[in-house]
């Protein structure tokens, strides 16, 4: 769920260190506790959405199936269907449009209610089951699942179950420009983020500056719980450098303090039909590079990790000095709304941080559109910034 990766340099830890930190958790549809229900025919799992999502694009897709659950014996079984091509797929069934009416009465924040979607999972019958004649589907269920991986009912309170779209990732349009894939916040600077410290230790002769590679979860839910970018994991992973580098006796506040970030986030791609939203000067648009946005947050800057300028001369000049191709953006027009990363935890560690990374259209929506061209030089920038 997170990973800390470094490459130690020669030079002295306490002179500071160069971070740049993703997330890999992405909006999704998790299952409830007790997740398993049968109603008119149909056996169903009750779900509970993670992260800001339009609900009614999640409504009608193709859905899969992944996660781990635990038996009572306390073994670990993986769950991961939709992954083959004859695997079978989920979905959750809209209602039809002729008999939506009142449905379609409620403005869109309310006209999907969260407590309807629970996806499809089962419509035959256990025949010999003794179950209650409207149980006999979700008995039916059960008994494959007890078939396929040894689990009982309860322990999917044991367990951690997400559906998420089934679709693959593909290039989008006639000239194949623009990649089409779920779950690109942040997995498209996640890889550029492990991809870049593993290339640029290869091309280095002499790794000066120690580099860190940090992917952290559960940012999409506010950056809480052990496996997030607050937990003390990060605290601890400079502990463990500063003994193996022989450093002890090193402030690792010092530490910190000479470091420098790239907070390597998505940010909102300036969309072609709603230009009213973004302030195009300050927007991020498609094809032009990777994205620095100097502050997040939302309204006057509230909550928002604003980079010094002084530290935005000095990552625009590592950009420069690399020709790398980058453009200067905000999330959208003031009061519009606004958005987070994990910028803000750092800065509050006392290193200099900037969030800084691909634009994104349709961001947080089952199928999410990034710039091939934007994805590459996102690899580039982080490199350059790992080798200064
Ligand atoms: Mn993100
Ligand atoms: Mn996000």
């Amino acid at each position: 769920k997170s990973l800390y990766v470094a490459v130690i340099g020669s030079e002295e830890l306490v002179k500071g260190v160069n971070i740049v930190g993703a997330h890999i958790d992405s909006p999704r549809l998790d299952l409830k506790p007790m997740p398993l229900i049968e109603k008119s025919g149909a056996a169903l799992f009750k779900t509970q959405y993670y992260g800001g999502i339009k609900k009614y694009q999640w409504m009608s897709i193709p859905l899969a199936l992944y996660g781990v659950m635990y038996n009572k014996n306390g073994e670990k079984i993986k769950v991961a269907i939709g992954e083959n091509d004859d695997d079978p797929e989920f979905t959750i069934a809209d209602l039809l449009p002729h008999l939506a009416k009142d449905q379609m009465k409620g403005n869109a924040n309310e006209f999907i209610d969260p407590e309807k979607m629970s996806v499809l999972v089962g419509s035959l019958k256990d025949k010999e089951a003794e179950a209650k004649e409207n149980e006999k589907v979700k008995s039916n269920i059960l008994k494959i699942l007890n078939e396929k991986y040894g689990v009982e009912e309860i322990d999917f309170a044991r367990s951690e179950l997400s559906f998420v779209p089934a679709f693959k990732t593909k290039f989008i349009g006639l000239d194949r420009g623009l990649i089409g894939g779920y779950g690109q916040d942040d997995r498209v600077c996640a890889y550029a983020t492990i991809r870049a410290i593993i290339d640029a230790a290869d091309e280095l002769d002499n790794v000066n500056k120690t580099m860190i590679a940090m992917i952290v979860d559960k940012e999409e839910i506010g950056s809480t719980g052990t496996t997030s970018m607050n937990s003390r994991a990060f605290d601890m992973f400079i502990n463990k450098l500063i003994e193996k580098t022989n450093s002890m006796g090193v402030d690792k506040l010092e530490v910190y303090y000479n470091s420098k970030v790239l907070s390597a986030d998505v940010t909102a791609g300036v969309s072609p039909e709603y230009e009213e939203v973004s302030d195009i000067q300050n927007g991020s648009i498609l094809g032009c590079g990777i994205s620095i946005e100097k502050y997040t947050g939302s309204g006057g800057k509230y909550n928002a990790s604003d980079a010094n300028a002084s530290y935005m001369s000095k990552v625009m000049g590592i950009f420069d000095r690399n020709s790398i191709m980058y453009q200067v953006g905000t999330l959208g027009k003031i009061g519009k709304g606004g958005g987070g990363t994990i910028a803000y935890i750092l800065a509050d560690k006392g290193c200099e941080v900037v969030d800084c990374g691909t634009p994104v259209l349709a961001m947080h929506s089952p199928y999410e559109v990034t710039s091939k061209y934007d994805v590459y030089m996102t690899y580039l920038a982080y490199k350059a910034f790992y080798k200064e």
